[in-house]
């Protein structure tokens, strides 16, 4: 498999893809493996993870180094997330024992009980390329530290950097036989499917997801979907400065080329603020530095994906001629690589796919509403529940907003943020189950209901 740079176009590298007879020796070495590892203390495998977080610092340039020339990311935000990946451990270090160990119910009289949390077995964790470490990390970290063996199926656009972490987990001291990784693209994770696995962690499209929950919905195994998002920003006319809130929401439309799962990628604005906020953000929008990705002044890289700038091409022309105004961007940069001008589109509406399908790059529609209300049902109208952010002076009309809106996450004054203590999860074609805080903690054991007697 060639790894190609999309900043350059050039191949960087190329891996061994796996084969079905490769991905079933691998299982069988985790057969293998498991049941030691589920026997080790919980404080030995918070020593193994705690050596793995320390190896991500100590070797970071080189890490970031691989990230952006992989995904094309900038290399701050490469730093950014490894940075992040490691709070999100060292939060999930110090919280596994506390959420693993056994519960007595009953700990007294002639029935005693008591709940024990077992691991599942051996888990797949299929694996998206926007944020590699930090999706890795939400899934085979907890997996790990509950004494589940993993088999790691990165993507296919972030293979060199989930090597990096094979690597990394085997030298702090994983076994083997307890973390494998399988190189490959849509067909490998499909091998996958077909093993006798004990659960399904999966972070990507809705397209997968959906198949894969089809796929193993008969083994009657957890199966978890990390998915997509088409998340609504709306400034309400109260806010007290106008231009700091398009800043705000730039970031979260542009952050990682937007190429996040929680990215802004649509902007309701009241009336009052409308003119002032288009404004505002679309000067903002015009300053972006486009550019090489390992260039430090860089803010925009390239797409990581080919088929991307078409795709992104193609809603913004859908929206043109349905009657928006492009009024920055949107066009793709004469060099090399698959890089486009951040797009700003205005006039928009529900008819055009901007403002309903995943867009997943640097463009958004901003579209004008009359009050709370409009705004409101315009932020529910979409398959996706994963985010949502109100910015406003007054946190109960805020609130009243927020609570409207059938997402997992909610912001008031913030968006596209994701916090460890906080359950991550994905309400209608956004997902199924969670990751990080303590429930995402006990989303990787089964309890074992104990009735002690005598
Ligand atoms: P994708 O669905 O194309 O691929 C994800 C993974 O599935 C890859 O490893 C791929 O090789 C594998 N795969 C593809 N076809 C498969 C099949 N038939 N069977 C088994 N595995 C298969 O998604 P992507 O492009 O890597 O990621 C982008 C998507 O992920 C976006 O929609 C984004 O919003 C979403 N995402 C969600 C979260 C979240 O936390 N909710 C986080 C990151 C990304």
């Amino acid at each position: 498999m060639q790894i190609i740079n999309p900043a350059t176009e050039e191949i960087i590298g190329q891996v061994a893809e796996d084969t079905e007879a490769t991905v079933n020796e691998k299982f069988a070495a985790l057969r293998g493996g498991q049941p030691g590892w589920g026997a080790v203390s919980v404080e030995e495998r918070v020593a193994c993870i705690g050596r793995f977080c320390d190896a991500l610092d100590a070797e970071k340039e080189e890490l970031a180094r691989t990230l952006t020339a992989e995904s094309g990311k900038p290399l701050q935000q490469s730093y950014n997330e490894l940075n992040g990946a490691r709070s999100r451990i060292k939060w999930l270090m110090e919280h596994a024992a506390q959420w693993l160990a056994e519960e007595w119910i009953v700990a007294e009289g002639a029935t005693r009980e008591k709940i024990v949390y077992e691991p599942l077995g051996i888990i797949a964790n299929i694996s998206a390329w926007n944020y590699p470490y930090l999706v890795g990390v939400n899934v085979f970290i907890p997996a790990l530290l509950g004494g589940n063996a993993v088999l790691y199926k990165p993507s296919e656009y972030a293979t060199l950097t989930g090597l990096h972490i094979q690597r990394l987990l085997h030298g702090a001291g994983v076994p083997e036989n307890v973390f494998q990784l399988v190189a490959g693209k849509g067909a490998a994770g499909e091998w996958l499917l077909q093993l006798p696995l004990n659960g399904y962690f999966f972070t990507g499209s809705y397209r997968t997801g959906r198949i894969i929950a089809e796929r193993v919905a008969s083994k009657l195994v957890p199966c978890q979907l990390e998915l997509g998002g088409k998340d609504p920003l709306y400034v309400m006319d109260d806010v007290a400065d106008v231009e700091k809130v398009a800043a705000a929401a730039l970031e979260g439309v542009v952050y990682n080329n937007g190429q996040s799962c929680c990215a802004v990628e649509r902007i309701y604005v009241q009336e009052g603020v409308y003119d002032a906020f288009v404004r505002a953000y679309t000067e903002q929008a015009r300053k972006l530095v486009i550019g090489d990705p390992m260039d430090a002044a860089t803010e925009i890289g390239p797409l990581s994906r080919p088929g991307q700038l078409e795709f992104l091409l193609g809603q913004i022309g859908d929206a043109v001629g349905k009657g928006a105004k492009l009024v920055a961007g949107g066009n793709r940069v004469e060099r090399k690589g698959y890089f486009i001008e951040p797009a700003v589109l205005v006039d928009v509406d529900h008819r055009m796919k901007v403002m309903t399908e995943e867009s997943f790059g640097p463009v958004v529609g901003i579209q004008r509403v009359k009050d709370d209300a409009e705004a409101a049902e315009l932020m529910g109208d979409t398959e996706y529940g994963l985010t949502a952010a109100v910015y406003s002076a007054s946190y109960e009309r805020a609130e009243n907003v927020m609570r409207q809106v059938n997402t997992g996450t909610v912001y008031w004054n913030c968006c596209d943020r994701v916090s460890a203590g906080l359950p991550w999860s994905g309400r209608k074609h956004s997902g199924l189950g969670m990751t990080l805080s303590y429930q995402g903690i006990r989303a990787f054991v089964q309890p074992k209901a104990y009735h002690i007697r005598g």
